[in-house]
């Protein structure tokens, strides 16, 4: 049997909410206000009050975000930010590009998520931030992220690029520290159909910061009080945002049943390694990301029955070109590095249907089975 089965379905999402898609878009090109529209606003309003914070400043992409959140809180040259190796490269650049030390400490193998204990080590006289990456959907442990940030005075920055919809502790990824960065890159759990982000954070000092370097550092119009980017977020992706929002809450459901799902089907294999999700957690499954040994032969034998897959991500940052001498690295990263040569991710998306999730499990247990 072979099928084929998209790696994300955007078109049958499309599908579903084309009246409301096409609605919001019409909207934007009758009222013509393509930067900074109404739809910014409402969007903003929106989010903020889903994520359960008091701001919510979109911008055009994660990236700029988490750069913009660096910005704010004042990181710059000489100083220090704590992050995980095992991430996508935006989490990394942008400590560089604000002119800091990226310092990697190790992940957990079970979660993927960056080793709390391991944090409180790697903390010098220089370190003015961290950065915890909610990787395939699940935050890291921001309760023991918390205790030390108060205990040090050093902020937190989520990169929830990948956790839009998790929660932690019953409270929503995004809003659990200084900043939340969020990405709507289309494949995203939130996507929009092209480059957006936003900033989360309860601060009112932090959000008129935020606000100001989005738009070239202006307090006001030519007006510049600080160095900022060119990084506001287009009306008409505020708006596809808003129509995907109607929907938001059935799929991010949805994504916590399909992932409890395949955890069903494989956890009696003990080839395939499988992400924990901590008790005080829940999932949005950004990916739904196993472990086997011998990757290639499976990943190919999977693409012989039609079903993609994709590694997120195969070179741990440490050992990547533009990383490596610019960085320090404060521990040992040897969990990073044996995930980095062992995960690959499966099909997960709200529209996939039981039947091909169970041609996924079972196609996956055969090639494991065969090597
Ligand atoms: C996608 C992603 C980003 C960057 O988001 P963009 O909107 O593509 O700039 C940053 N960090 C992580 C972990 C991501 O997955």
């Amino acid at each position: 049997m072979t099928e084929n089965i998209p790696f994300i379905d955007l078109k049958t999402q499309y599908a579903e909410l084309k009246q409301s898609i096409d609605g919001r878009i019409q909207t934007v090109l009758d009222h013509g206000q393509y930067i900074m529209g109404p739809e910014v606003k409402e969007m903003e309003v929106k989010l903020a009050a889903y994520v359960g914070v008091r701001h919510c400043v979109s911008v055009s992409s994660g990236t700029e975000a988490l750069l913009i959140a660096l910005m704010a809180l004042g990181v710059g040259p000489g100083d220090e930010v704590i992050t995980s190796p095992f991430t996508f490269a935006a989490t990394a650049e942008v400590i560089a590009l604000v002119g800091a030390t990226p310092v990697f400490v190790d992940i957990e193998p079970d979660t993927f998520n960056i080793n709390c204990d391991l944090v409180e080590q790697a903390i010098t006289s220089k370190t003015k931030a961290i950065i915890p990456v909610s990787l395939y959907g699940q935050t890291a442990d921001m309760q023991a992220l918390e205790t030390i940030s108060i205990q040090y005075g050093i902020p937190i920055v989520e990169d929830a690029a990948q956790s839009l919809g998790a929660t932690h502790d019953g409270r929503r990824s995004g809003g659990l520290s200084s900043f939340g960065c969020v990405s709507f890159f289309p494949s995203k759990p939130l996507g929009c159909y092209g480059d957006g982000g936003a900033l989360f954070t309860d601060s009112d000092e932090l959000a008129k910061i935020a606000r100001e370097i989005r738009v070239h550092g202006q307090e006001r119009r030519y007006i510049h009080k600080r160095i900022g980017v060119g990084g506001r977020m287009d009306t008409l992706q505020c708006a596809v945002v808003l129509a995907k929002l109607e929907r938001f809450d059935w799929e991010v459901e949805r994504r916590n049943f399909m992932g409890q799902r395949y955890l069903d089907l494989l956890k009696s294999n003990l080839s395939i390694g499988l992400a924990t999700v901590r008790p005080q957690n829940t999932c949005v499954w950004a990916q739904f990301t196993v472990r086997v040994d011998r990757r290639q032969a499976v990943v190919d034998a999977l693409k012989a029955h039609g079903i993609p897959t994709a590694v997120h991500y195969p070179i741990p940052l440490h050992k990547q070109e533009a990383y490596s001498a610019i960085s320090r690295v404060a521990s040992s990263l040897a969990e990073a590095e044996r995930a980095a040569n062992t995960v690959f991710s499966l099909p997960l998306h709200p529209y996939l249907a039981e039947e091909t999730q169970n041609f996924i499990a079972r196609s996956l247990i055969d090639a494991v089975a065969e090597g």
